[in-house]
């Protein structure tokens, strides 16, 4: 099966078959395989040295039948614009899933951050929001941070739309300081929400979190947090990976010796001489293996060789079609990326709700909905995947796309 699909291409697969069992037309096919705005901008940026250097950015849009589109802005080297495309639709499906007012939309800029200066950074983002700021709003088109975009690039961005428009804007953006009216927990919002999901996984598998063995892929924002969540609960952590290797101990980890000594970029294994290479990492040992760094992890080539009996999906895209396959065949529940990530587009809905009323709730009230909002997300997906008899991507694409197309529908777009 369509195992060298790229990102984009699999996606659209999956699309098609979700709305053909959901009974749709080859019209809501067409509409939802394809984001219905793709923006591309040059944007010109004085370096440090006095040159002019001038950056491709993107921002798509797939479908705001539901609501303004929402998701965030890539700063990678690697940025296509059939990523972002791929990166928008899953929004989409996250958005449904999750049952937000919202659209996805994502936007990226190809650069290398780790390359340039403070002040660089700071007019790159000024740049690109100048560039989009036509198509984009609080009411239209709402962005965030994503792959090496932080809180600080969200500000200088909010600043620079709330100066175009002369008005303060904070509901342009999400992923804010909280100063600025970001959200208490959104910077742990997506390791919060992946934790949930494990909780729910083990449930259904019958094992208690204190005697699950974890291996988490990826040591960034999404991994490290989840680490850290996972000791604290109590469950051991027997793997931890960054881009340059991995760590095993069956008897588990020094997780708070690990996060401490992790840098910026979420690198940590370079101070140990004996790593793992990540496709050994893979397959080790565990109950629950949590890919939470880049695409493509688990692939026809090792799926089979996978030995945990729950694979939850920090990352974006992180097994192909063909390794769901062999994995569901095994009975591996995979709890997969546009459910299981979505803690984080959960809380920056959280917090432009909290933008749009001007009052702000404690950590406690956004942790308690959350809560909510995610374990109901995954009971709707599992049961689709029982009564329905798909595997849990599939079921997770027929709960996402379902919003959207009625949303179509009722509108008479299709
Ligand atoms: P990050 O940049 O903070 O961390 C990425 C981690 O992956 C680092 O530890 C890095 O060393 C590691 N890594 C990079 N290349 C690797 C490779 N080839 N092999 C093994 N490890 C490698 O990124 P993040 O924000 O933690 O995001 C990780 C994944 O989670 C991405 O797929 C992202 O799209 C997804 N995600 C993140 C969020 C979020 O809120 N952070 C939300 C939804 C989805």
């Amino acid at each position: 099966m369509a195992e060298n699909l790229n990102v984009l291409q699999s996606t659209q697969y999956i699309i098609e078959q979700a709305l053909t069992r959901l009974g749709y037309s080859d019209g809501m096919v067409q509409l939802l395989k394809e984001p219905m705005r793709v923006l591309t901008v040059r944007i010109p940026v004085r370096m440090d040295d006095d040159s002019v250097q001038v950056f491709t950015g993107y921002r798509a849009q797939h479908n705001d039948a539901v609501g303004p589109t929402k998701g965030g802005v890539r700063f990678h080297p690697d940025v296509t614009e059939d990523e972002v495309k791929a990166l928008s639709i899953w929004m989409s499906l996250k958005c449904g899933i999750v049952d937000l007012p919202y659209g996805g939309g994502k936007g990226g800029i190809v650069c290398d951050p780790r390359q340039m200066s403070f002040r660089e950074l700071e007019r790159l983002s000024r740049g690109y929001v100048r560039a989009i700021s036509q198509i984009v709003g609080p009411t239209k088109d709402i962005p965030a941070p994503d792959v090496m975009t932080n809180s600080q690039i969200m500000a200088w961005m909010m600043d620079e739309y709330s100066r175009i428009r002369e008005f303060d804007a904070p509901g342009f953006i999400t992923g804010k300081p909280l100063v600025l009216g970001g959200s208490h927990g959104r910077e742990t919002a997506t390791a919060r929400g992946v934790t949930i999901m494990i909780n729910e996984a083990l449930k259904k598998k019958g094992i208690h979190l204190k005697d699950a063995r974890v291996i988490i892929q990826g040591f960034g924002n999404a991994g490290s947090y989840l680490a850290k969540f996972m000791h604290d609960a109590g469950a051991k952590v027997v793997g931890i990976s960054d881009v340059y290797g991995g760590l095993y101990d069956k008897d588990g980890l020094d997780i708070e010796y690990l996060l401490d000594r992790r840098d910026s970029f979420g690198t940590v294994t370079k101070l140990f001489k004996n790593t793992l290479s990540n496709r050994e990492f893979l397959e080790q040992e565990c109950d629950i293996l949590v890919p939470a760094a880049i695409e493509n992890q688990i692939t026809a080539d090792n799926a089979d060789r996978i030995r945990a009996s729950i694979v939850v999906e920090a990352a974006n895209g992180p097994t192909t079609l063909e390794a769901t396959r062999i994995l569901t065949e095994r009975g591996v529940l995979i709890v997969p990326d546009v459910l299981a990530s979505a803690g984080g587009v959960v809380v920056s809905y959280f917090e432009w709700v909290q933008n749009n009323q001007g009052y702000y709730w404690t950590e406690a009230e956004v942790l308690s909905r959350l809560q909510e909002v995610m374990e109901k997300a995954f009971e709707n997906v599992y049961n689709v995947h029982i009564t329905r008899n798909v595997d849990m991507r599939l079921a997770a694409y027929m709960v996402g796309v379902r919003k959207m197309a009625e949303a179509a529908r009722f509108r008479g777009w299709v």
